[in-house]
């Protein structure tokens, strides 16, 4: 081999890359075991854009082929809430996580509040059944034409329309530490859909039975005020504003409810 042909092939590697530390599991019942990847860069990258060149090329960082991580995700604008893991120790979307805003190694792991289905892919069904438990939507009297609906005041229709933002993503609730296995805390974006439905001129219909489900067990009196949900919300939703509001509508219908008696 010539000294030049020698030299270009001693010469370290300048190609710019990106570390990755992804806490994996095998399946529900599996322990939880770190590996660690390397994967090209490329200028505008997301974690998402990472994890698919780690599946079009299997290997870890020692050069061992291994299962392909998996993860879950959708329509990459932030809009599905699918792609929730917890990246450098936050709760956030995985699409817009932008490698270049990121400290390296990336730290993925799955958003542990909820049962680990496999690597960072989660099982979020007890958001939707916390929704199912506030009725967090508007009844219809069938499917026919039923005309305009009634008309919202503008004022309302703002901070409502906030509200609807929420994509049942599920960082308010990795994010708060009174969901855990010891509570039912229902969590913050369930509230806060209790209090748009309830603003609602014929979501009203069902207001009654979201308070009282509300005081019932998981309720709002086990929220603990922690506030980290409004921090990581990815929607900016106010939802200690909901809380709040949701605590003061609790308070008068528990006070209507004794007067009744
Ligand atoms: S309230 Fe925000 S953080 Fe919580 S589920 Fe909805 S969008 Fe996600």
């Amino acid at each position: 081999m010539s000294e030049a042909a020698t030299a270009t092939a001693q010469a370290p590697s300048t190609k710019k890359t990106v570390e990755l530390v992804i806490e994996r599991q095998d399946g529900p019942d599996g322990a939880p075991y770190k590996e660690e990847f390397v994967v090209d860069y490329v200028p505008g990258m997301n974690v998402i854009a990472c994890l698919q060149a780690i599946q079009r090329n299997p290997v870890n960082k020692a050069g061992k082929p291994v299962a392909p991580v998996t993860w879950e995700s959708n329509c990459l604008e932030e809009v599905c809430g699918a792609c929730m893991m917890v990246i450098n120790g936050r709760p956030r979307q995985a699409c817009s996580a932008l490698v270049d805003q990121l400290e390296q190694p990336i730290h993925l792991k799955p958003a542990r509040t909820f049962p680990v289905v496999r690597d960072l892919v989660v099982d979020r069904s007890r958001m939707f059944e916390a929704l199912k438990k506030v009725k967090a939507w508007i009844p219809i009297d069938g499917t026919y034409d039923l005309g305009p609906g009634p008309r919202m005041p503008e004022v309302d229709r703002q901070w409502a329309y906030e509200l609807s933002r929420c994509f049942t993503c599920g960082a308010c609730v990795e994010a708060c530490p009174n969901v855990n296995d010891k509570t039912e805390f229902m969590g913050a974006f369930a509230i806060s859909q209790a209090r748009l439905f309830n603003a609602h001129p014929t979501g009203a219909m069902h207001r009654a039975e979201r308070l009282e489900a509300l005081m019932g067990p998981g309720g709002i009196q086990e929220c603990g005020n922690a506030q980290n949900c409004v921090q990581v919300c990815p929607k900016g939703i106010p939802l200690t504003t909901s809380i709040a509001a949701m605590n003061r509508q609790v308070t008068y219908h528990a006070i209507g409810a004794w007067l009744k008696k």
